[in-house]
C-alpha cells in the first residue's frame, strides 16, 4: 500500500475520454471546429449560465474577464490571498493594482467585511472590481457580495476554478451554482489535471451578459470579427460591390489573443464533462468521511469538513507541526500539498509594498494549512490509510 504514490489530486482518464480524443483526431478539425460549441453550450447547461466561452487555460479566462471589464491602469481590484495567483495577476495583465482583502477564518474565503473596510477608506471610483474566489470548492455568497458591489458601482468576477458544481443557498433558499452569472458578471473556470474537469490545459468563461459574451468572443481571436453587420471599413475599401463585403474579408477591431481551445481537448472536456456530476458525489463521499475521522481530534485546528453545496476541490486540514505531518506523509507516499502560499507575500507582491501582518487570517491559516488527497478515483482503502497515516502520526 506505501509504495502507490497517493498524490492530492489526480486526473481520471477513461476509455470513453481516449476514443473521443481518437475521434476528433480523425476528424475534418483540430481546432476551431463543432466540439467547441458543443463543450460551451454543455458547460453552460451544467453550471446553469446563458453563455459560455472555452479557452487556452484558466489563467487566459482570467486575462480575458479582466479585458472584457476593460480593467484600466489605475484602477484597483480587490482579491483573496489564499488563491492560486493568476486571480490576482490578471488585473496587473491589464495595468490595473490589485489589493488584497483578508479571509473569514472558518470559511477560507475572502471576508465580505474586509472588502468594505477596503472600499469605505478610499474615494468612490478607486475600485473597480472584486474577485472573489471559490477556495478549495466552497462556494462564496455572492449575493451579499453583489449588494455591496452595487453600493461601489463594481463589477465581479467570480474565479470558479474550484467549484463547477457546487453552490450556496441564497436568502430565498435558492441553489445558486457557482458560474451561473446571477450576481458575477463573468465566471472563470480551468481544465487543469487536478481540477474536477481536465482537458489538460483549458478553461472556460461562463457569463448571462450578452455584450461580454460578445466582447470574449472577439478577445478569444485577435480581436478579430467576421460579420458584415459589425464591421466598420467600407465595403468600398474591403474591395466588395453593390453593398456587399467580399467572402475574405474580416477586421481586427480591438487588441486581443489567440486564447483558443483545441477541438480534441473540447472533446475531452465533453467526456469529462458527463462524469462531473458521479464525481462530485464521491468527493462529497471522501469530504464526509475525512469530516467524520477528524473530528474532535485535538491536532486539528480546523478543516473544509461537511459543507452544504461544497464541490471538495481540496479537503483542507489545520494542523499543529505541518511541516512535521507533511513530511512524514512523503514518507508514507502520501504527496499532501499546501494550498496556498498568501499571494500578497509572494516576492513580486512584496516588491510592490506588502508585508506580513497585512492580512493576518491569511497569514495564520498559512501556517496550519494542508490539502488532503481529494479525487474521485481515491478508493475507500486509500482514504483509510490517508487517515489512519494521519492519527498515527500524532498518536491520536
Ligand atoms: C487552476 C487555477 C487557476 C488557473 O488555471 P490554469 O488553467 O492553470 O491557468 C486560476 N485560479 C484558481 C483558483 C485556480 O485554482
Amino acid at each position: 500500500m506505501a509504495n502507490k504514490v497517493i498524490p492530492y489530486g489526480r486526473q481520471n482518464i477513461t476509455q470513453e475520454d481516449i476514443q473521443t480524443v481518437i475521434d476528433t483526431l480523425q476528424g475534418d478539425y483540430l481546432t476551431q471546429g463543432p466540439k467547441i460549441k458543443e463543450f460551451e453550450d454543455k458547460f453552460a447547461e451544467y453550471i446553469g449560465a446563458k453563455y459560455a466561452v472555452a479557452v487556452a487555460n484558466g489563467t487566459a479566462a482570467l486575462h480575458l474577464a479582466a479585458l472584457a471589464l476593460e480593467v484600466k491602469p489605475g484602477q484597483k481590484v480587490i482579491t483573496t490571498p489564499i488563491t492560486f495567483a493568476a486571480s490576482a495577476n490578471c488585473i496587473q495583465y491589464c495595468g490595473g493594482e490589485v489589493v488584497f482583502g483578508d479571509i473569514t477564518p472558518d470559511t477560507y474565503l475572502l471576508e465580505i467585511d474586509s472588502v468594505r473596510r477596503l472600499l469605505e477608506s478610499s474615494p468612490k471610483g478607486t475600485y473597480a472590481g472584486i474577485v472573489p474566489v471559490d477556495f478549495a470548492g466552497r462556494a462564496v455568497n455572492l449575493e451579499e457580495f453583489r449588494k455591496l458591489a452595487n453600493e461601489y458601482g463594481l463589477w465581479i468576477i467570480e474565479d470558479a476554478c474550484h467549484a463547477p458544481g457546487g453552490y450556496f443557498v441564497d436568502s430565498n433558499g435558492n441553489e445558486q451554482w457557482c458560474g451561473n452569472g446571477q450576481f458575477a458578471d463573468l465566471a472563470v473556470f480551468s481544465f487543469h489535471p487536478v481540477k474536477h474537469i481536465a482537458s489538460g490545459e483549458g478553461g472556460m468563461i461562463t457569463t448571462n451578459d450578452d455584450k461580454l459574451y460578445d466582447a470574449l468572443l472577439k478577445l478569444r481571436t485577435h480581436g478579430i470579427v467576421k460579420s458584415d453587420a459589425l464591421y466598420t471599413n467600407s465595403v468600398e475599401f474591403a474591395g466588395g460591390e453593390n453593398g456587399q463585403y467580399p467572402g475574405w474579408y474580416m477586421e481586427m477591431q480591438t487588441l486581443g489573443y489567440n486564447y483558443r481551445l483545441t477541438d480534441f481537448q473540447a472533446a475531452l472536456g465533453i467526456t469529462q464533462l458527463g462524469r462531473a456530476p458521479q464525481g462530485m458525489v464521491k468527493r462529497r463521499e471522501i469530504a464526509a468521511n475525512y469530516t467524520n475521522a477528524f473530528e474532535g481530534m485535538s491536532f486539528v485546528k480546523g478543516m473544509s469538513g461537511n459543507i452544504e453545496g461544497h464541490a471538495y476541490h481540496l479537503f483542507v486540514l489545520e494542523v499543529e507541526d505541518r511541516l512535521g505531518l507533511y513530511n512524514f506523509l512523503r514518507t508514507q507516499n502520501i504527496f499532501a500539498q499546501i494550498h496556498y502560499i498568501p499571494c500578497h507575500l509572494m516576492p513580486y507582491y512584496r516588491e510592490k509594498g506588502w508585508k506580513e501582518g497585512d492580512n493576518p487570517a491569511s497569514e495564520n491559516y498559512y501556517k496550519h494549512c494542508i490539502s488532503l488527497p481529494m479525487y474521485p478515483t481515491l478508493s475507500e482503502e486509500e482514504q483509510q490509510f490517508v487517515i489512519q497515516t494521519i492519527k498515527g502520526y500524532y498518536g491520536a
